[in-house]
């Protein structure tokens, strides 16, 4: 039995709430067709509804046998209007863009309940338009297919709502005569206002008006079967939303498309950026090791305060400049001797180090330095001509990048013309050492400036070996290189010299020139200590280690300022770099908002105009929680689909732009696709379509199943 027992149930319409069901009393035999008839808003659909678990009461009961259905819990509705009840309704309610089968199928999927379609449909005499989309079929033929969903699942239960309304007489006939069928072991309540239609086919007509009806109670053993506890799987959910993306085939392209145009300006702005902060760093490893961190002796202006702030002493200050002296001093260069992460250390003193050609000209100190290793030329440099230096007794001339010296280098040589490389090979300097240099004369000693004599005394004699060339250019100059080597081996000779041992004896300046005692024996190679080191690194790791250990110096000795060339050259192009990147993460951040809001609309829209499916599948007892996993499952497939078409672009795109940037900023290949920022692109892409389709759908899965199915949303 079906029993109410007084049930009340009333709309809101605004302020006023008005009683559309007043104290309805009625009993339901298992097996019976009852007509209800009445006017038009007479409150039957209502009632309808509320025994089919579609509306909740104010008060009162509906007894199942001896259950309450006012009193299930949620799950427990959702499997009694899934397999007791099957609905019918005046407009069908199928999806009309799905076939017979598949809306059938819809009704089964969600009870998990595999009985005979094709018996089905054979019965209802559509088996044939099994494969026909609903839209193409005619009104009785739609009112059979909405039959066949509502008995699939063999509910005992069959609620119909005006269900030929909308039907011709003959038509109307075919689906009463299946209804009488059906009422031979279900329960079949017909809401209708067509009287001679329920005198005719009706067990028991049931009169309604104004949501009053008379109470006749009946009497009947039989009972209902229980509530089966059915679950829909993730695996058949999944197979509804391929099917239902598959048939909006157009729709879901669209919305891919439109997805995939954000989510390629993300990519490309995201691998953009990220390509040039790389060049510059890769460019940085590159030339790290050829430029020198660079200590000088002596006073120099700095403009950032904190490379000369101290805490003890008082800075001095020159205009806008900070000034500091710098003391160079053996302490300080043993200190860098010990740096182990230090790859080459070039020095530059201020020593009396005349050379002399083989045409007996002088050679000026300027273009001589010392090489701070064989391997940094090795490394640094291309050897256009000869060999690199192995001995004390080489050295090699550095030429700059259009192949030019400076014409200083060539006029010693009595070379007034272009010449080829080979032809300066072999050429001799001889160095000339203090006791041969300085000839005493009575007080004081005096220069030998007889270049050919000093020339034949010298037994230290120098050979052009090679010419060299920059392989990143640098110093766009000309100059020799010999070996470090070399230096010692005159300070060694200079600093046991007649003119230093007598210097160091002496208290005036035996040169007798205006130059302080001690730097004249330091400028003699007496205790000789650099006024200019070079500090070469080969990675930026050490040059992190190496800067480190130059503050740490400073923290606990007079403090020694140092220049970081590299930073110097560099920070220009970062400069640059920067603003750029920042142009494209400002563009990525706006590209990410539009594209997750363009994302947001498309999905919202999708699923406000699937608010008649909800209702569907509601009333076919899909879950809440079945309905946003319908609709988290479509759009996760969405935002699937637009991250591999946005991918492929963005793949395809790789060549194009770096033809452009190769015209346009001539840089090689600088645009790359970076795997872990593609990832975190597509979650992110994947997450905001999913994301901006869950909200709609919660909010949507949350209306009331009939307001859904009636589209008052
Ligand atoms: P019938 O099916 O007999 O034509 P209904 O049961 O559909 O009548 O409606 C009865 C009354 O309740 C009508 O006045 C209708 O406007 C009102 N009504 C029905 N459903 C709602 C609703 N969801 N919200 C507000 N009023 C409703
Ligand atoms: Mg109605």
């Amino acid at each position: 039995m079906l029993r109410l027992i007084d049930v009340c149930k009333s709309f809101k319409f605004g302020k006023n709430k008005t009683l559309v069901l007043d104290r309805v009393n009625l009993d339901f035999k298992k097996n019976e067709l009852v007509f209800i008839l009445g006017k038009s808003g007479s409150g039957k659909s209502t009632l309808l509804n509320i025994i089919g678990g579609l509306l909740e009461v104010d008060s009162g009961k509906v007894l199942l046998d001896d259950k309450d259905i006012t009193k299930f819990s949620n799950s427990m509705l959702c499997n009694y209007r899934n397999n007791m009840i099957g609905n019918i309704f005046q407009n069908y309610h199928l999806i009309e863009y799905m076939s017979v089968i598949d809306n059938i199928k819809l009704g089964q999927t969600i009870s998990n309940n595999n009985s005979d379609i094709d018996a089905v449909l054979r019965k209802l005499g559509i088996y044939s338009k099994r494969r026909v989309k609903v839209n193409k079929l005619s009104g009785g033929e739609k009112q059979r297919v909405a039959i066949a969903r509502a008995i699939v699942n063999n509910p005992e239960i069959i609620l119909c709502d005006e269900p030929t309304g909308a039907l011709d007489s003959s038509n109307s006939i075919k689906i009463m005569n299946i209804l009488k069928e059906l009422s031979l072991n279900k329960l079949v309540i017909v809401v209708s206002h067509d009287e001679s239609l329920a005198k005719k086919y009706a067990d028991r007509i049931i009169n309604i008006t104004d949501g009053k009806v008379e109470y006749i109670p009946q009497v009947d053993d039989k009972k209902f079967r229980n509530v089966d506890k059915r679950k829909i799987s993730i695996l058949s959910i999944l197979k509804l939303a391929i099917k239902s993306l598959g048939l909006k085939k157009g729709r879901t392209l669209f919305t891919s498309l439109a997805v995939s145009l954000g989510f390629i300006c993300m990519l490309l702005v995201l691998c953009l950026s990220r390509s040039f902060k790389n060049d510059v760093n890769r460019l940085e490893e590159d030339i790290v090791s050829s430029f020198p961190i660079s200590v000088y002796n002596g006073e120099s202006s700095v403009l950032d305060v904190d490379i000369v702030k101290s805490t003890d002493k008082i800075i001095r200050k020159n205009n806008d400049y900070y000034v500091h002296k710098n003391i160079i001093n053996n302490n300080y260069v043993d200190y860098i001797k010990n740096i182990e992460e230090i790859s080459y250390i070039g020095y530059e003193y201020d020593l009396s180090l005349p050379i002399i050609s083989d045409r007996y000209k002088e050679l000026d100190n300027t273009y001589l330095k010392i090489s701070p290793g064989n391997d940094f030329i090795n490394d640094n440099y291309d050897i256009v001509y000869g060999n690199n230096i192995e001995s004390i007794y080489d050295i090699v001339l550095k030429i700059d990048s259009n192949n030019n010296v400076s014409s200083e280098l060539l006029d010693i040589f009595d070379i007034d013309n272009d010449i080829y490389y080979e032809e300066l090979i072999g050429r001799k300097l001889r160095v000339i050492i203090n006791d041969d240099y300085y000839v005493k004369n009575g007080k004081y000693y005096f220069v030998n400036s007889n270049n050919q004599e000093i020339y034949n005394k010298s037994e230290i004699e120098l050979e052009i070996v090679g010419i060299v060339k920059e392989i990143n250019v640098i110093e766009d100059n000309s100059y020799f290189y010999c070996n470090n080597g070399l230096i010692d081996y005159i300070l060694n000779i200079n600093s046991n010299s007649k003119i230093v041992k007598e210097q160091i004896d002496s208290d005036y300046n035996i040169l007798g020139i205006g130059m302080d005692r001690d730097y004249l024996l330091s400028y003699l190679g007496y205790e000789s200590l650099p006024i200019g080191i070079n500090i070469y690194v080969s990675n930026l790791v050490d040059k992190e280690i190496v800067i480190d250990k130059l503050d740490k110096y400073n923290d606990n000795n007079d403090k020694i300022i140092y220049v970081d060339t590299m930073k110097e050259a560099i920070n220009i192009l970062k400069n640059i770099i920067n603003v750029i990147t920042f142009i494209l993460v400002i563009f990525s951040m706006i590209s990410i908002l539009v594209s997750s809001l363009m994302i947001f609309i498309l999905t919202n829209n999708r699923v406000m105009e699937s608010v008649k499916e909800i209702g569907i599948l509601g009333s076919l007892g899909a879950r809440r929680k079945d309905i946003t996993r319908l609709f988290n499952i479509e759009n996760l497939i969405i935002g699937i689909i637009s991250s591999v078409i946005g991918i492929t672009v963005v793949i395809f795109l790789i060549d194009p732009i770096n033809y452009l940037m190769k015209i346009f900023l001539d840089s090689d290949g600088v645009f790359k696709i970076y795997n872990n920022l593609v990832m975190i692109g597509l979650i992110f892409n994947i997450f905001i379509v999913v994301l901006s389709g869950y909200i709609p759908a919660l909010i949507a899965s949350r209306k009331k199943i009939i307001d859904c199915i009636n589209n008052r949303f």
